[in-house]
């Protein structure tokens, strides 16, 4: 069931004197740009901005991978949101367990909260396990869990980060925290405040029904919501709920990449094959040792 991955980048399948980087992921796994490429992706903890302020263990890419299933039913929801000209913007999705360890690590270092007047300005960071915002085990690792948002589907480009640019806080209104390009949702993504559960009244109006609208949407779509966090979604079918992955994210290959990779390794198999053919043509019964 879990076909196993090449664990680190740079890491190789060798077969005849060739190496081929592999870009298998477990099976029942897809990145989302293969299944949906119209939605827009900034995986956080790939990166320096989110409430640790570093990349996070496992991330080695700023990709989205997901069980089929969810992938699959995440691009349903597009579809029903391109009709009103808008797009998901996906922030997180399969979590490796090691990232979710690297969370409990840094919550027990209370010195390093560089990213507090943006992500808890309200709230200690030892509070953010105790509070539910983190815990030690996450749905995210099954594989069929995102963090997503909405955007107009005219945005060129999502706003970049400047880190050296002043935090602000991200329960502050629209215009003055962070913009992410997002309809206004009341707060930033991975907001740990009271201000992001999903029901809050007191957020704009605004900000009340595009919660909803996102929520519907979701819901449609076979995801349930999570009242702590607007932006939190779990497949209701999910293919692994009782398991806990902890393969790294690491660059998705364009598909004309994958398939020129695998038609080298064809090759390749087939040339060592007819080596073997020729080298022990007189030992006919051997033969089934080189096959492929
Ligand atoms: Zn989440």
């Amino acid at each position: 069931m879990f076909v196993k991955l090449a664990t680190t980048v740079g890491a190789g399948l060798i077969f005849g004197g060739v190496t081929a980087a592999t870009v298998e992921l477990p099976h029942g796994f897809v990145y989302l740009a293969d299944v949906a490429p119209t939605i827009r992706q900034d995986i956080r903890y790939s990166g320096a901005h989110n409430f640790i302020g570093r990349p996070v263990q496992g991330y080695l890419a700023n990709e989205c991978v997901l069980t089929e299933r969810a992938a699959a039913a995440l691009a349903l929801a597009q579809t029903g949101l391109a009709a009103k000209k808008l797009s998901l913007v996906v922030w997180d999705c399969y979590r490796p367990a090691r990232a979710v360890r690297d969370f409990l690590a840094w919550s027990k270092v209370p010195a390093d909260s560089r990213m507090k007047a943006e992500f808890f300005p309200n709230m200690d960071k030892v509070q953010v396990f105790a509070l539910g915002y983190l815990a030690s085990h996450s749905a995210h690792s099954r594989g069929s869990t995102v963090d997503l948002g909405i955007v107009p589907s005219n945005l060129r480009s999502l706003p970049a980060y400047d880190r050296t640019l002043p935090l602000r806080p991200c329960t502050a209104p629209k215009g003055e925290r962070f913009e992410d390009g997002t309809i206004d949702f009341g707060t930033g993504y991975d907001c740990l405040d009271p201000l992001a559960s999903t029901a809050n009244p007191s957020v704009p109006r605004e900000a009340i029904s595009n919660r909803i609208l996102l929520q519907r949407h979701m819901q449609r779509s076979g995801f349930k919501s999570y009242s702590r966090e607007w932006w939190h979604f779990e497949f209701a079918d999910e293919p692994f709920p009782q398991q806990s992955f902890d393969f790294p994210i690491i660059a998705r290959r364009s598909p004309q990449a994958n398939t020129q990779a695998k038609a080298s390794l064809f090759y390749t198999h087939r040339a060592s094959f007819k080596v073997a053919v020729l080298h022990r043509h007189n030992q006919r019964h051997q033969l089934c040792r080189y096959r492929i």
